[in-house]
């Protein structure tokens, strides 16, 4: 019997040569931007930034802590639509930190927003983001995105972290399905 056609590997729109450029680059910047200023603790963002964060972190000069949260959208629509609860805290106290959120995507930018509300309550000594797509146009809050890998096209991009229905995320590239 033939594969249903979603079984087909997804195309290519960022690939993987790209994306290890790209990645070098803001790891230059982020650690340019962060020399001398201590230690940066890195949050992840479960569980879509596992890939981005581990390749972007062995790249940083700067000395580095490494910690995750999980977050979950209410629904299964393909945007969060506003309604975000965290599923999994930090273990790290980040109070008096530099901080840097590194997250996969940024569509309406509700994930995220939340995720910085709830960091900056704790008074962080900084907090910045740090995204490696965002879906151009899309942004409906006015959370700060301080570094951005890649504008992309409004579409459902899997790979390098991303899925969809949890599978694609250990693609080494970023695709379309
Ligand atoms: P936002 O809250 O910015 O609308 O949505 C962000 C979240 O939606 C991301 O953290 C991610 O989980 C999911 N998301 C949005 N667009 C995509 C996409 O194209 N592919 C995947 N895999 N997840 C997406
Ligand atoms: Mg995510």
């Amino acid at each position: 019997m033939p594969e249903p056609a979603s079984d087909a590997p997804p195309s290519v729109l960022i690939s993987e040569a790209a994306i290890g450029r790209r990645v070098e680059e803001l790891a230059r910047q982020i650690s340019r931007d962060y020399a001398g200023a201590g230690e940066l603790v890195l949050i992840g963002v479960l569980r879509g930034a596992f890939v981005f964060l581990a390749d972007l972190s062995r790249r940083l000069t700067v000395p580095c802590r490494v910690d995750f949260v999980a977050l979950s959208s209410y629904g299964h629509g393909s945007t969060s639509g506003g309604a975000v609860r965290l599923v999994m805290d930090l273990r790290l106290n980040i109070a008096g930190n530099h901080v840097l959120v590194v997250e996969d995507i940024v569509d309406s930018g509700h994930t995220l927003a939340y995720l910085v509300a709830i960091l900056q309550a704790r008074h962080p000594a900084s907090l910045k983001t740090c995204v490696l797509t965002r879906k151009a146009g899309r942004l409906e809050t006015d959370v700060a995105l301080d570094y951005v890998g890649f504008d992309i096209p409004d579409r459902w991009v899997v790979g390098y972290g991303l899925d969809y229905s949890d599978r694609f995320r250990t693609l080494p590239y970023i695709g379309v399905l």
